[in-house]
């Protein structure tokens, strides 16, 4: 980038425009540009810390931009769950209040060291008696730690699984929740059903198993820790409102034989960032029903490429046809995986030269474009209107009708 261009892109960062369109219109972006709005991911924070019937932990991965992290917090969101070293750095630097939860089952013995001892994390996580002794022997056998078991739990209801890699069988639990009762100040259980979990259902399952667990072990828990998975709203995954998944939640976690002070948590991510970033993306060349666009699967639409997840979109061209067609992407690189199955609908007569926004790209999606790309905190735009999709904003439109949220299924 040109000294100069840099320059002016970063004397844009205060400019709040409305939406895509008032960015295209004043700078006609050769670059894909991320879009933030702090408006809706404060609102996702705000209805965690009121409606959900427990402490909600930010997980940090779905998107760990300092931007964000402050909006959260200003929202009332008081706890994190980090993974690595660099995201307990980072939170702790951005937040210097913050509590820490370091929620990752398998951690370098240095970095559980560094973040007991350095950034105070009192929080951690593990699935196995190596990594209890690790932590024991890293924080030289400290007394004031919460310890959360993470047990291995069914993904069959979420469309992305995290059930093959960490947790305990429920057939080894009781051992490893009674050791680590030993030396533990708190002990917890969590649990992760896999991220966009599309039914309440899948919360109630996992609990059921936490039950048996803690009546096998026969020990007394102090945290129940629901970990991630609350959904968004993409196209063709319309989830149940989340005021049912809080409900079923309560009732399953009421009726848990654990210590009646102990408290519930859960570690959103998707749900809280979703709605946060979109991003603009221009059309360098059609062939067909492909579009070959200026971002791609290195880029924001890691998931769209690699999981087909499919992302709202619409064209920012004015006077193009309002028939629509499912088209297909590439992505900038001269790779063929570089390409977005789809379908996304936009106008049968789209153009080279045309720009689209796509929708819902805060969660695992912009903050690995700027990872990957260097495209830093300067080239992100803030804009004031609505996200395509909300699962906040209290008035849940049909999605045939609205967002390009299109049902295939
Ligand atoms: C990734 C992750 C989360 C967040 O999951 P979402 O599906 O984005 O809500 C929460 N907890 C842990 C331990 C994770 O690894």
């Amino acid at each position: 980038m040109l000294p100069g261009r840099k320059a002016y892109w970063g004397s844009l960062e205060l400019h709040t425009f409305h939406d895509a369109s008032a960015v295209v219109s004043a700078l006609s972006p050769d670059e894909p540009v991320i879009l933030n709005r702090p408006h809706a991911a404060a609102r996702a924070a705000c209805f965690f810390a009121e409606k959900f019937p427990g402490k909600s932990l930010y997980a940090v991965k779905a998107n760990p931009s300092p931007d964000l992290l402050r909006v959260l917090w200003a929202s009332g969101v008081t706890h994190y769950d980090v993974a690595s070293i660099a995201e307990v750095r980072l939170v702790r630097s951005v937040l210097p209040e913050a509590v820490l939860c370091f929620m990752h089952p398998v951690k370098a013995r240095a970095a559980i060291a560094e973040a007991y001892k350095v950034h105070g994390v009192r929080v951690f996580s593990l699935d196995s008696h190596e990594e209890l002794a690790k932590i024991v022997d890293a924080t030289d056998a400290a007394t004031d730690l919460s310890l959360c078991v993470r047990l291995r739990v069914s993904s069959e209801f979420s469309e992305l699984s995290l059930a093959s890699k960490f947790g305990v069988d429920l057939a080894d639990a009781a051992p490893l929740l009674q050791a680590t009762r030993q030396v533990a100040d708190a002990l917890g259980i969590c649990f992760h059903v896999g991220s966009q979990a599309m039914t309440p259902f899948a919360y109630v399952q996992a609990l059921e198993r936490v039950r048996a667990a803690v009546v096998d072990a026969a020990v007394t828990v102090d945290i129940v820790d629901v970990g991630g998975g609350f959904p968004s709203i993409y196209p063709g995954m319309e989830p149940p409102p989340l005021e049912d998944y809080f409900g079923a939640i309560h009732r399953a976690a009421e009726s848990l034989p654990v210590s009646y002070s102990s408290e519930l948590w859960c570690e959103p991510g998707r749900a809280l960032c979703a709605e946060y970033n979109s991003l603009i993306v221009k059309v360098e060349k059609t062939r067909g029903d492909e579009l070959y666009i200026n971002d791609g699967a290195y880029g924001a639409l890691y998931d769209a490429a690699h999981v087909g997840w499919r992302f709202p979109v619409q064209c920012l061209t004015a006077g193009r046809s309002e028939t629509l067609t499912g088209y297909s992407f590439y992505g900038p690189t001269c790779d063929d995986a570089d390409y977005m199955e789809g379908p996304f609908m936009l106008p049968a007569d789209i153009k080279a030269g045309d720009y689209i926004e796509i929708g819902m790209l805060g969660a695992y999606g912009a903050a690995m474009k700027t990872a990957f790309n260097g495209f830093g905190q300067a080239s992100a735009i803030e804009v004031d209107d609505e996200p395509m999709a909300s699962q906040y904003r209290g008035d849940r439109r049909d999605p045939r009708q609205s967002d390009n949220v299109v049902s295939l299924r």
